[in-house]
């Protein structure tokens, strides 16, 4: 039952973000609706990267213990050129993390990370995940807004929250119709046990595999039994939505032919080879109307190259509710969080399409003056780049 002073704040979207926020206002004892409009938590999406400053926000919702026999923790994250497996660069990452950042560098299956913020929602209020529960849109109340359901019903609340994905319906009533720009770059995404690769398995890390116009990151997930292949491909041609498009493996073979054997032999033993466009949105004037507020990619979608989308959300959550606990009134959280959050969501943003760049550089010599440099620097002074990536990873809520 609804307590009189308890407040309740309806959440459109039911992935990191919004199970994320949910979980952490729970925590500050509201009452929380997550409506999610699909049917089941299904198997959807591949693997994540969870940096330090995500892990410490993890910790902090209480979800560590359950996810540690799920998660993989990478030796490093490393680059290699694509052709000849060279290595560029090596960033230590375990052990490393912890004491520079405070915190672990993982990674995880999303379905894993959902479930998991699911059971410890659910555990701490039996009727807080509606799925099945689509909103269309929201309206304004005198003491609060109202979700507004695709099946006609409502829902009050004190707050309610858009964290419905790149497509945010919640977006678009707030901002208006336009949609995401296409980036020209399409994703290949595949998983095959470690176990099925034999002597040709990626290094136990995250490997950014960087060629002309595309690269790969391979990782590993649950528990490190399976490896994770994300491949990004300079693309004008096809930009269907949508997220489990299955692909021909001879189409995921055809744009990584001539590859270290490595990665192409993912793609050979790979029984799926999922791919998705990827679009993006210029930072945003504004993420929040009165009591309705943008979080996660419906405030600001971003390339995965920097593989900050999941660690953003988690932040935009862990501000909204420290700004609560500062007590900050409803009428004035909105504003109070866009101005905490967008200078650094617009900076990695911005990060993540440089790293795009960078890995997808044409030609020896641009090759060369941008490889180089890093591949220098990685031998001859490796904790600079732990400093250049302090201002991310070291950063707290
Ligand atoms: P999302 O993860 O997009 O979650 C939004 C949720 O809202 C979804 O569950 C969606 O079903 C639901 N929803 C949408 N519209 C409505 C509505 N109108 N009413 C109710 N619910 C709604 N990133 C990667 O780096 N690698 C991946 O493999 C990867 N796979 C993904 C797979 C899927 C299916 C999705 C949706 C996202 C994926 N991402 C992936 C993106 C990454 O997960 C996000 O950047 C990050 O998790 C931010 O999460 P979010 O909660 O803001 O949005």
């Amino acid at each position: 039952t609804r307590a009189g002073l308890q407040r309740h704040a309806v959440i459109a979207g039911g992935g990191i973000g919004g199970l994320s926020a949910g979980l952490a206002l729970s925590l500050l004892g509201w009452q929380v609706t997550v409506c999610e409009r699909a049917k089941a938590l299904e198997e959807v999406g591949a693997g994540l990267q969870i940096s330090p400053n995500g892990v410490k926000l993890l910790e902090r919702l209480g979800v560590m213990p359950a996810l540690e026999p799920l998660l993989f923790e990478p030796e490093a994250i490393e680059m290699r050129l694509g052709e000849s497996g060279r290595q560029i660069m090596y960033l230590p990452m375990k052990g490393a993390a912890l004491a520079r950042w405070g915190a672990r560098y993982i990674q995880v299956h999303r379905a894993d990370l959902v479930e998991v913020l699911a059971q410890a929602l659910l555990a701490r209020q039996g009727d807080a995940l509606r799925l099945g529960c689509d909103v269309i849109g929201y309206a304004h109340r005198e003491d609060g807004a109202t979700a507004r359901l695709a099946d006609g019903g409502e829902i009050d609340a004190d707050l309610v929250v858009g964290a419905d994905g790149i497509h945010s319906a919640i977006r678009e009533q707030m901002l208006g119709p336009e949609k995401p720009a296409f980036t020209g770059n399409v994703a290949w995404r595949a998983l095959v046990p470690v176990e099925a690769l034999g002597g040709l398995a990626p290094p136990p890390t995250g490997c950014i595999w960087a060629g002309p116009g595309k690269h790969a990151v391979t990782t590993r997930v649950r528990g490190g039994s399976l490896v994770n292949f994300v491949g990004i491909v300079e693309q004008d041609s096809w930009h269907e939505e949508g997220w489990s498009l299955p692909g021909r493996a001879e189409d995921a073979l055809a744009d990584f032919g001539g590859w270290s054997p490595v990665v192409t032999a993912i793609l050979e033993k790979a029984t799926r080879h999922n791919r998705w466009a990827l679009f993006a949105r210029q930072p945003m004037a504004r993420w929040s109307d009165g009591p309705v507020l943008l979080l996660g990619d419906a405030a600001h979608p971003m390339l995965p190259s920097l593989a900050q989308g999941a660690v953003q959300a988690l932040e935009d959550g862990a501000m909204l509710v420290h700004l609560l606990k500062q007590g900050v009134a409803l009428p004035d959280l909105g504003a109070a969080y866009y101005v905490k959050r967008i200078r650094r969501a617009s900076r990695v943003q911005k990060a993540s399409r440089d790293n795009l760049r960078l890995f997808h550089k044409r030609g020896a010599l641009q090759q060369g003056l941008n490889y180089g440099p890093i591949w220098l620097g990685s031998r001859i002074a490796p904790s600079l780049g732990h400093r250049r990536m302090d201002w991310l990873y070291g950063a707290e809520v």
